[in-house]
Order: structure tokens, then sequence, then C-alpha cells
């Protein structure tokens, strides 16, 4: 007797992030501000309300509400995930069928790919342009002319920082016959007025995605939450497994959304860093000429450089992680303190040589 693993999963390698351990950690978009003082009190206390024999309520009922009363929404129209990663897992298995296409683009968040290549779906990429945004005419094209099932892209973009306007999305929305997913992980940081939270009931054709990991603070907790209309948000409901929300992460979750003064204000200081750390890169790039930085809308800076690899392997010596793609680097913006670390140590590496 024997048995082999099949083509699509046997070369692959399980996920592990940078490996080691760093002063600073500015490599995976995360809140450099932990639970301290009365963000902790406040776990500890819902904590101590978890029926630990008990299931979780498979429906996320309270936090659904916490979130939904958070953005102003309603919570009819939320589905609660295991990190924003498992709705992306999910949707592209659920709502696509065999032999159906769905439209990445590059770059990305490289789950999307990822998840389609699992479960055998066939994914068309588009390729954005020199400056890394996305032409929408181009994008409805491609997606028309290829009979795409479901599109789906980060706004604002992980990797780039880019954003796609609520016009265009709204005209992508429109003008294709697909399922629309908008991974609004980022949305945070940008302008909720380019968010599409609020309008999914004007749309049959559309899921939002937001994330606790990224401008909540609360990667640890693993919450994603899906936003569409009551029919798409009850199939979601129906195809996710039923305990997939600890109730751990339920009620610390709950409690975590009520900090709406307190969420803001840290949320704040990340977009100040994120500014400081983009003007800073900026200035090493005057006297750098293979050395751009994009401007972003999201708690990161992308660069181009063709010395991507020997910065980064250089930061990495000096106990700085940061995350390297390519002829890219990716920085987090951490604490103003991380920030100025590593732009002293970026500096050092230009004047080294
Ligand atoms: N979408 C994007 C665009 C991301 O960058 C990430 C995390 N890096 C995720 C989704 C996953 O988020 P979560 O922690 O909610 O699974």
């Amino acid at each position: 007797m024997s048995y082999e693993l099949n083509d699509k999963i046997k070369n692959l390698i399980p996920y592990e992030p940078i490996s080691g351990t760093f002063e600073v950690r500015l490599d995976a978009n995360e809140c450099p501000f932990g639970y301290e003082g009365e963000l902790m009190e406040m776990a500890e206390k819902a904590l101590k309300t978890v029926a630990f024999n008990r299931y979780p309520d498979p429906c996320c009922t309270d936090l659904r509400k916490a979130f939904a009363d958070f953005y102003g929404i309603n919570s009819k129209n939320v589905t609660v995930g295991n990190g924003s990663d498992e709705l992306i897992f999910l949707i592209e298995t659920a709502f696509l069928k065999k032999g159906d296409k769905m439209l990445v683009t590059s770059p990305d968040f490289s789950m999307y790919e990822f998840y389609a290549s699992v479960c055998e779906v066939g994914s068309v990429k588009y390729l954005k342009n020199p400056r890394l945004d996305i032409d929408i005419d181009e994008l409805i094209a491609t997606v028309n002319e290829n009979d795409i099932a479901l599109v789906i892209f980060s706004n604002p973009c992980n990797p780039t920082g880019q954003g796609v306007s609520k016009n265009d999305c709204e005209k992508l929305l429109k003008s294709v016959n697909a399922l629309v997913v908008l991974d609004e992980a980022y949305m945070d940081f940008w302008d909720e007025s380019e968010s599409f939270l609020g309008d999914v009931d004007s749309y049959d054709n559309l899921i939002v995605f937001r994330t606790a990991s990224k401008a909540l603070g609360s990667a640890a907790l693993r919450l994603g939450f899906a936003v569409a209309n009551e029919t798409v948000s009850r199939a979601i409901a129906a195809v996710k497994s039923p305990y997939n929300v600890n109730s751990l992460s339920q009620a610390i979750g709950c409690e975590l959304y009520k900090n709406k003064e307190f969420l803001k204000n840290r949320l704040k200081t990340i977009v100040e860093n994120t500014k400081l750390l983009y003007n800073n890169l900026l200035r090493v790039s005057e006297n750098v000429s293979d050395f751009s930085p994009y401007p972003t809308k999201t708690n990161f800076v992308f660069i181009k450089t063709s010395a991507a690899k020997e910065l980064w392997s250089f930061l990495k010596d000096n106990s700085i992680a940061v995350r390297l793609m390519g002829d890219f680097l990716r920085i987090t913006a951490g604490t103003k303190a991380e920030v100025e670390k590593v732009i002293t140590c970026i500096e050092k590496y230009y004047n080294k040589g």
C-alpha cells in the first residue's frame, strides 16, 4: 500500500514568518502597541465571563453588534471569521464552482492566489502599472474578457500602500457580472469615506472584509469580518464552520470595539508615525537615486530599490525585521522610537559605502 501527496500540495512549504528574535519588528504590518493598562484590565475582565466548558456562540452575536456599532453599520450584514484569512479561503472555496476563474491583481496580498491554487480555481492576474495602481477600465475589461466569477483585491493595498477610489470601485461593481471582494484590512488608516462598509445593501455582488489585526491592534485574537447584504451574509454564515471564532476572542473583541475614543486616538498616533516614516524615507531618497518610497494610505511604506536584499540583510543584522519582496522592501510604521531606529540604520547602510 502506498499514499502520495497530490501535485497541488506536495511541494508546499508551511507558512513561516521571518524566524528569530528581533529588537524591532516592522515586517508584518502589526500595530506596535500591545494591550497595556486599561486595555489589559478590560481583556482580563472579559476572560472571566467565558464559559470554558461551552462551545462558542456560532453567530458571534455580541461581537457582531460591537463591531457594527463601532463602524455605524447594521450587524445583520456582518459575519465573523477566524481572521480575514479564514474568510478569504471560505469565500474562494464556497462562492466559486469547479471551472470558475477568479481575478487577482499583482502585486497584492499573496494569500488570494495561494488559496485559489489550493481549491483548484483558475486565477487570472491583472498586472498593475509602474506607479503600482489600478486602471479601473483596464481591470473591468480584463474581468469581462476572461469571464471572471470573483474579483478580489486589497484596498488600500498590501503591499503597495495605494488605494482605489470609491468612484472607481463603484464603476467596477456596476460593470461586471462577478462577485467583488474588497479587502479593507487597512481602510482604518486611509479614509472611511472611501469604504464600502455602509453600502453593502446596495449591491448583490459585494463583500467587504475588515480585520481586528491592524489598526485595532489585536492580531492575536484572529478576528476578521465579512460585510455583505443579508442574502450573501446568510450564505457565508451557512458555509463557515460552526465554531470558527473561539469564546475568548469573542469576549475580548466585544469589549475592544467599545473603546472607540481610545482606538481612534491610537490610530492617530500610528498615522502620524507612518507619515514620519514616509517623510524620512523620502529624505533618504533625495541622496540615493536607486531608492524610491511610494506614498501610502496604510501603516507601512513600500520602497523600490535594487539593493533591497542587501539592505534587508543589513537591517536584520542590526536586529530590525522588515519584509523583503524581490526588488522591494515593505516597512511597517512602529512606535516613534522604532521609526527613528530603522531610519538611522538605513542611513548607516547608505553612508557606510
Ligand atoms: N488582508 C490583507 C490585505 C492583509 O494584509 C492581511 C494580513 N497581513 C490579511 C488580510 C489577513 O488578516 P487577518 O489577520 O485578519 O487574517
